[in-house]
């Protein structure tokens, strides 16, 4: 199996940079979707549309404001959250989602304007909480750098969600906003195994790349995590699977592991269905079984999320950089003496 995903990956590899070399790579990007035995390209289309708003306003979440440069996410992830917000907005959730991307152009000047308004606080921005800001538009575009470049310039704190190890082209900036404010990154590594990973994550760059790459940002002082996200039942919850990940993220030196199950809400319920049908036919009734509603029973749930506590735990996950880059402390206000 390693050396058929091997050969698929080279064959993709070198199918996209023939794609790049194209006339037409200006114009779209074209992935792939990998099978077994066939590769079917799809084209993503860019769609450049200024925003009027660059912070979004959340509401139950550990954050009050969220940042996406992008809308949509050329990841395709199967189990992808984001589809169930899709569906609801009318917009493509099933097969199509992540073919057309909203490139929001103007999105680091709006920023800009916005942090630089006398009502703003300085408070967290949560980076690609519906969109992962590392996907291949990054490359081009370079949105997500520029938004980091502003953020530091104001001293503002973030935290960032990726699977993409595109990341470390940004060690820089992320040095500086590191040096000026809390900066706290989080890779997604639901799995280390290389036949789940290709059938759900089909976009992504394989997980031991992004582990590569939270060694090169805590060795340049950066805080970076693993979230194992979404671990799913049967298929990426064997106690040898999880511990496979969080000794791995434990020796790439990261500061956090934390771990979520899959839920399924309307919209990537049915696209998650579908995937699961063709690639995993025999957990079909047991999923219906366990997502009749959105979320996990909490008894099945509980002692995956122990385990992964405990690995935590035993292995030692800690803030363990050597350097560490951090704001230095507000100064304080000095009462005057009467
Ligand atoms: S990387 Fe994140 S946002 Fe993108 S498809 Fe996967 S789960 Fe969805």
């Amino acid at each position: 199996m390693e050396d058929e995903s091997r050969a698929l990956l080279f064959i993709r590899g070198t199918a996209l940079r023939l794609a790049k070399r194209s006339a037409h790579f200006k114009a779209v990007v074209v992935t792939f979707y990998t099978c077994p035995y066939i590769i079917v390209p799809v084209r993503t289309e860019y769609r450049e549309e200024p925003c009027k708003a660059a912070l979004n306003r959340v509401t139950g979440m550990g954050f009050r404001w969220s940042l996406n440069p992008y809308m949509g996410c050329e990841h395709q992830c199967t189990f992808c959250y984001v589809r169930a917000f899709e569906r609801r907005a009318d917009r493509p959730w099933g097969e199509r989602y992540g073919q057309s991307i909203r490139v929001k152009v103007n999105v680091a000047e709006v920023l800009r304007r916005e942090l630089g308004r006398p009502s703003w606080k300085r408070e967290l921005v949560a980076i690609g909480a519906a969109t992962d800001p590392y996907q291949p538009a990054e490359g081009r575009y370079r949105l997500t750098r520029q938004c980091l470049e502003v953020l530091a310039a104001a001293r503002n704190p973030f935290s960032l969600i990726t699977r993409g190890p595109m990341i470390v082209r940004d060690i820089d900036v992320l040095q500086q906003a590191a040096r000026r404010a809390e900066v706290n990154v989080t890779f997604s590594i639901p799995t280390l195994d290389v036949e789940v990973w290709r059938k759900t994550e089909i976009g992504t760059a394989p997980p031991r790349q992004r582990l590569r790459a939270v060694r090169m940002l805590v060795d340049a002082g950066i805080k970076a995590g693993i979230g194992l996200a979404p671990i799913l039942p049967g298929i990426s919850d064997r106690p040898e699977q999880l511990a496979e990940v969080v000794r791995a993220a434990r020796d790439a030196g990261a500061t956090t592991v934390w771990c979520n199950l899959l839920y399924l809400k309307p919209g990537t319920r049915e696209h998650f269905l579908d995937s699961l049908a063709r690639e995993w036919p025999a957990l079909l009734p047991r999923y219906q079984r366990l997502y009749a509603k959105p979320y996990l029973d909490q008894r099945v749930s509980e002692p995956i999320k122990q385990q992964v506590a405990a690995l935590r735990e035993e292995l030692g996950i800690a803030d363990r950089r050597e350097a560490r880059l951090e704001p230095a402390p507000e100064p304080e206000q000095l009462g005057l003496a009467i």
